[in-house]
């Protein structure tokens, strides 16, 4: 039921208001009877609607609701003027305090219900439209953060959680338009895992991704900060490293190499050892992007004609 606080210093003017708004099960009615006690009530009760005499002994009407709107609780509810002085000059002072609306006295009931009505009316609309702002503002919230899971989902391998092979395209496309405007090289890894199937067919399917884990966070451990990893395919990796030509990169790739070599890949109770076959390749920023990831599986596919466990250019 909407709260309407009438602040009159006349009781009488108090009971006729009371009157006109009619049916007593339409609002609960409070009253104040002076400006100090409408601000205590106002602040204690938080009505709907206040409806407020002008002149009033002490503190007048619009210095009340000058008081209610420099206080944030107080601030929104609406204010209507009862007044006995239909001078312009008063009403404007009165909208200029924060007041809503205004009667003159002498007034007749429906003209204070339809007023009262609007005003309500309009307070609950605007309440209704800040919840919808708010929730909005959630939703909103929640849409973007999706957004960006999403994003990094699509741009993730899921197994090993380094980059996958479309942000590791992206990446070397920076860098090749980086190389352009700056000069400077770059230098292509293609890392394969030798005979995994092996390793699948005798330890089982889970073990051969643990192994893959293994060998993504062993190879996440000895890069350069600025390296960029991907997990390229099933048991490849694709590194790209920025600054290093291709003679650096094979002393790069060799002590990959030997590291992988040493290290045992727990599973269960088993340790799993294995090797890698690395294919180089400088990043030809002429030739372009595919062309030089094919060196690359070019060098890879010599080197695992040759004996695997190495490293071929
Ligand atoms: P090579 O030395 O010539 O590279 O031999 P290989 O056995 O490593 O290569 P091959 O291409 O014959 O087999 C790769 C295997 O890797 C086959 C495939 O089932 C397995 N594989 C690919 N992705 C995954 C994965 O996510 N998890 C596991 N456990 N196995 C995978
Ligand atoms: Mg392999
Ligand atoms: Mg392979």
């Amino acid at each position: 039921m909407p709260k309407i606080l009438i602040v009159d210093d006349s009781p009488l003017e108090i009971k006729i208001i009371r009157k006109f708004l009619g049916n007593e099960n339409e609002y609960e009615i409070i009253e104040a009877g002076d400006g100090k006690a409408a601000i205590d009530l106002a602040k204690a009760a938080m009505p709907d609607l206040i409806l407020m005499d002008i002149i009033m002994p002490g503190m007048d009407g619009l210095s009340v609701c000058k008081a209610l709107r420099s206080q944030p609780a107080t601030a929104d509810i609406p204010v209507i003027f009862i007044t006995a002085v239909s001078d312009s000059k008063d009403i404007v002072k009165g909208f200029e305090a924060g007041g809503q609306d205004y009667i003159t006295k002498p007034f007749h009931s429906h003209e204070l219900c339809a007023r009262v009505k609007v005003h309500l009316d309009l307070k609950k609309s605007k309440e209704a439209l800040l919840e919808y702002a708010q929730e909005m503002e959630i939703k909103n919230k929640e849409l973007s953060e999706l957004m960006v899971q999403l994003e990094n989902s699509a741009m993730t391998d899921f197994l090993t959680g380094m980059a996958n092979r479309r942000q590791m395209m992206q990446r070397i496309k920076a860098e090749i338009s980086g190389m352009k405007r700056n000069g400077g090289k770059a230098t292509l890894i293609m890392a394969d895992i030798d005979d995994f199937k092996k390793i699948n067919d005798t330890y089982g399917h889970d073990c051969g991704d643990f192994v893959l884990k293994g060998m993504a966070d062993l190879l996440k451990s000895v890069i350069r900060l600025e390296d960029i990893l991907a997990r390229w395919g099933g048991e490849e990796f694709l590194l790209l490293l920025p600054g290093i030509d291709l003679e650096d990169g094979k002393i790069v790739a060799e002590r990959i190499r030997k590291i992988v070599e040493t290290k045992l890949f727990p599973c269960r109770e088993k340790m799993i050892s294995t090797t890698l076959t690395l294919g180089m390749a400088e990043l030809d920023e002429a030739a372009g992007v595919d062309a030089s990831i094919q060196k690359a599986d070019e060098a890879l596919y010599k080197g695992k004609k040759m004996s695997k466990n190495c490293v071929a250019s």
